[in-house]
């Protein structure tokens, strides 16, 4: 069931508040004697999310809109550039050193390959004993029964204990991964595209298991993708990025079929399957996205927009709510009639 943006009792695990990272583009002597302004790529501009407790909030837009970068900066592996990233509601934007260590076990991420975040040379069982010692999330004697959970609990068996990383397929590992994600008990998880490298057969695995201990642990997930079909699956709520910028947040299912900004829309009607009336190549996005260096005046998508008025060119739409729980940063957002409307269509979305 979605859960609604507004709901007072639902506990805010991660908030970002305006948060932004820009890359500083190389900036040479010659460029200094010209007098040439110092320029950056603005990968992540003013993000203001929440994510509750035992929410799975999808995280969605083309390659290249700042959702890893995001990631990253929330995980504080990128210093933010400006803006705060609150944890249970403590600003940990500021954290340095001993401080920052001690939250990380609380902030884990599962990655796309997950074989290059494994130590190649290290058994399963030795991978998840050393998380669990460093950082004594268990006594030692515990450990060994700690390790045979976690696997039984991502589905590997205490067989696959003592082999290696190699000797696993690409969905075994990335249950490994997810077992050492899980092993510090995290309050917040991050899955950054934990699917894409794997075959279609296996990714339902996948994003199985992620539901299943979603629910059954009360698991927080930022959960990262570019297919929408798993996103829609998944997700409890949306958050739609284009070229760094939030444009469209609410309810997933509200959202698939009521798409409110004109770029969500046309994400949603050029992928293909999701709704099998529409022929996708009518509605393929025109145009590559502007450069994250030269943001555009304005509304970001305007250079793009079939819709964009005057306005749009001139004035940065701010994100709104337009309707209960939906937040659109459009100056013309679409009306019911205007947006794809899969009006009536049942969506088998588990939540
Ligand atoms: Fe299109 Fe204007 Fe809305 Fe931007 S503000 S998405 S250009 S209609």
């Amino acid at each position: 069931m979605t859960r609604k943006l507004n709901d007072q009792t639902a506990q805010k695990v991660l908030e970002t508040r305006n948060l932004s990272k820009w890359f500083a583009r190389k900036y040479g002597i010659a460029d200094r004697i010209s007098g040439k302004p110092q320029k950056y790529v603005k990968a992540v501009s003013d993000v203001s999310i929440q994510i509750y407790r035992g929410e799975n909030l999808g995280l969605v837009g083309e390659s290249g809109c700042g959702k890893s970068t995001l990631a990253r900066t929330i995980l504080r592996l990128y210093e933010p550039t400006k803006g705060k990233i609150l944890l249970n509601g403590t600003d940990i934007t500021g954290l340095r050193g001993e401080e920052l260590r001690k939250i990380r076990p609380a902030m884990q991420m599962v990655f796309q390959d997950p074989y290059s975040s494994l130590n190649p040379r290290m058994t399963v069982s030795e991978i998840l004993s050393e998380m669990l010692s460093v950082h004594h999330v268990v006594t030692k004697q515990q450990i060994p029964e700690r390790v045979k959970e976690l696997l039984d609990m991502c589905g590997l068996g205490s067989e696959a204990a003592n082999r290696f990383p190699g000797e696993f397929s690409g969905g075994q590992r990335q249950r490994v991964g997810i077992a050492r994600a899980l092993s510090l008990n995290p309050e917040f998880m991050i899955a950054d595209e934990p699917v894409s490298a794997l075959d279609v057969s296996i990714q339902a695995q996948i994003i199985n298991l992620l539901g299943e201990l979603q629910r059954s642990l009360n698991l927080t997930i930022l959960f990262i993708s570019h297919d929408l079909h798993v996103v829609r699956y998944i997700t409890h709520r949306i958050v739609v990025m284009y070229l760094g910028s939030v444009v469209e947040q609410g309810g997933t299912e509200q959202i698939f079929q009521q798409p409110l900004h004109p770029y969500t829309d046309v994400l949603i009607k050029a992928t293909p399957g999701l709704n099998p009336l529409m022929k996708t190549r009518e509605y393929a996005i025109t145009g590559e996205p502007p450069s994250p260096v030269d943001i555009p005046s304005g509304c970001v998508f305007h250079p793009r927009c079939t819709r964009c008025k005057q306005k749009c060119k001139t004035e940065v739409p701010a994100l709104r709510e337009v309707l209960p729980g939906r937040f659109v940063a459009c100056h013309y957002p679409l009306t019911e009639e205007q947006s794809c409307a899969e009006k009536g269509a049942s969506s088998d979305a588990k939540k």
